[in-house]
């Protein structure tokens, strides 16, 4: 008798409950196609019920005293440890990535954990005695309400941990609305949030695609979507959400360039855009997909697709350095640009499209590809690729690799690799990218800071985590106060707006 296939729950108001959904679509492991679970596509009565819950939860929650909040984090950081090579393993099962990747993408959304358990020191208001005689005036930064986030499939595990540790413990309950395709592991963490002690109703989660986060941007009881995913989406959500009213920031597509300079150390530049370019099968929002080559350098390419051949694919388990795409759609969408890429004049210096993984014929494989003499125009460059292909363009002057940057439309990730302070100095300075990385390839910042982005790749003005994100999950009341002296109270009636 064949097992019948599980099927991924609700969170409502504290219970794993079952959708009652006639739409439901299949989670597939990426290396295999063997079908894992069944995902619902929530009804807008169970979207309606997790924010109900979300609404009243939000009574209590938000008396709740900052160290009760703040423990649940402790503890919650905990959980995630003792159990990361459980989660890892339902990550790549399902993702695709490798072990040690999945690793990775937990780790980065513990940090956020940890940097939530420190809730106390981070949400502060301000005070000033003797605004006027005996007057004073302070702020106090309180919670929103029901938040919603909305995340994709690449980061399963931090994403989501980029946004309901921090709303959570600002004092918000919150709405997840995790990507389809990959929400086990999330479902994982989140049956681990409520181990370490988030009351009932405070995090919900609905699943589904389009309509759920329709309806999510159209609900008059949320007060605020964060949203991480492609720049399409992303737009639409922040319209959506902003038209209602609502708080929204969103993170979306790239493209990521690099430049290399010919005094950079050259096997420590290649190394690492070879790692950055192709780990995680290129399906990173901060994946390094195009190298500026200046001057001398561009006669490092035989060198760089040395390096890329020796890399090895396969299934995530095997922790190989590079795993399947997500789907197979996705694999065959990354084929059909690599060969528009070669029809629109583009030199082929790697091709990645007839790689085999011995036991796993059926998985989504592509292999790390190089493209040389990219131009903007190209499908290539002017679309994000999100697989292991790295676009290679020339310039004779870091000046020249600067405008070539900030003439993309994207603005999330960027590199120089070099020697020489001055440049890299001068390439901080005028480079128009949120993250920007002096040979560190993939400068996505520890929670002590904010995530960012400029221009296509984010809308909203404040970043998720870090102080930001405190910022945005709150909002400023500004208190003045007068307490009378006896002899004070017997002034005259004041017509005039200045405080006396
Ligand atoms: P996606 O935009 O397809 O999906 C993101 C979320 O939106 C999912 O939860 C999905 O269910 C939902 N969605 C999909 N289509 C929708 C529609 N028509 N209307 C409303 N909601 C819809 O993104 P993805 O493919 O899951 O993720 C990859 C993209 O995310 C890439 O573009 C990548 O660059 C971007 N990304 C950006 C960052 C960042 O911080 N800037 C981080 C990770 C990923």
């Amino acid at each position: 008798m064949t097992q019948a296939v599980p099927r991924v729950k609700l969170l409502i108001g504290g219970e794993f409950v079952e959708s009652r959904s006639q739409e439901w679509r299949d989670i597939v492991n990426p290396a295999t196609q063997e079908i894992l679970a069944r995902v619902p596509m929530a009804t807008a009565d169970e979207v309606g019920a997790a924010v109900a819950a979300a609404k009243e939860a939000f009574k209590t929650w938000k008396k709740t005293p900052i160290g009760a909040r703040a423990r649940i984090f402790l503890k919650y950081q905990q959980l995630i440890r003792d159990n990361m090579k459980e989660l890892a393993a339902l990550l790549t099962a399902e993702q695709g990535k490798t072990l040690a990747d999945a690793e990775g993408d937990i780790f980065r959304g513990l940090e956020v954990v940890e940097h939530a358990a420190n809730i106390g020191s981070l949400q502060l208001g301000e005070y000033a005695e003797n605004v006027a005689g005996s007057v004073d005036t302070y702020t106090v930064m309180q919670p929103l309400g029901v938040c919603a986030g909305i995340t994709p499939f690449n980061f399963p595990a931090m994403i989501p941990l980029w946004m309901f540790p921090m709303a959570i413990a600002t004092g918000n309950t919150f709405v997840l609305k995790p990507s389809e395709q990959d929400p086990m592991v999330t479902m994982r963490l989140v049956e681990l949030a409520l181990e370490a002690g988030i009351p009932k109703g405070v995090l919900n989660v609905v699943h589904g695609g389009e309509h759920v986060v329709n309806a999510l941007c159209d609900h008059p009881d949320i007060k605020a979507v964060s949203f991480v995913g492609s720049t399409k989406v992303g737009t639409h959500v922040y319209n959506r959400a902003s038209l209602n009213g609502k708080r929204a920031q969103c993170m979306m597509g790239a493209k990521n360039h690099a430049i290399v300079l010919p005094d950079a150390n050259k096997e420590q530049a290649l190394n690492q855009l070879a790692g950055a370019a192709f780990g995680a099968a290129g399906q990173r929002c901060m994946a390094l997909t195009v190298a500026v080559l200046v001057g001398e350098a561009q006669s490092w390419i035989p060198d760089l697709a040395a390096k890329a051949r020796t890399l090895k694919v396969g299934a995530g388990k095997d922790n190989p350095d590079l795993g399947p795409l997500i789907s197979r759609a996705a694999r065959d969408r990354v084929a059909t640009l690599i060969a528009k890429g070669v029809e629109q004049g583009a030199k082929l210096e790697l091709d990645g499209r007839d790689v085999v993984v011995p036991g796993f014929e059926n998985g989504n494989f592509v292999g790390p590809t190089i493209l040389s003499g990219v131009k903007p125009g190209m499908a290539v460059y002017d679309q994000e690729i999100f697989g292991p292909v790295l676009c290679l363009m020339a310039a004779d002057t870091l000046d020249e690799a600067i405008d070539i940057i900030n003439a993309n439309p994207n603005g999330n990730g960027t590199a120089l690799f070099t020697q020489s302070g001055a440049a890299a100095r001068r390439f901080q300075e005028d480079i128009d990218v949120g993250q920007v990385g002096i040979n560190v390839p993939i400068p996505v910042p520890v929670p002590l800071f904010s995530f960012t982005g400029s221009r296509a790749s984010k809308l909203g003005d404040l970043g998720p985590y870090g102080k930001q994100v405190v910022l945005f999950y709150t909002q400023t009341k500004t208190v003045t106060s007068r307490w009378f002296d006896d002899e004070a109270s017997q002034g005259k009636v004041h017509t005039t707006i200045s405080l006396r």
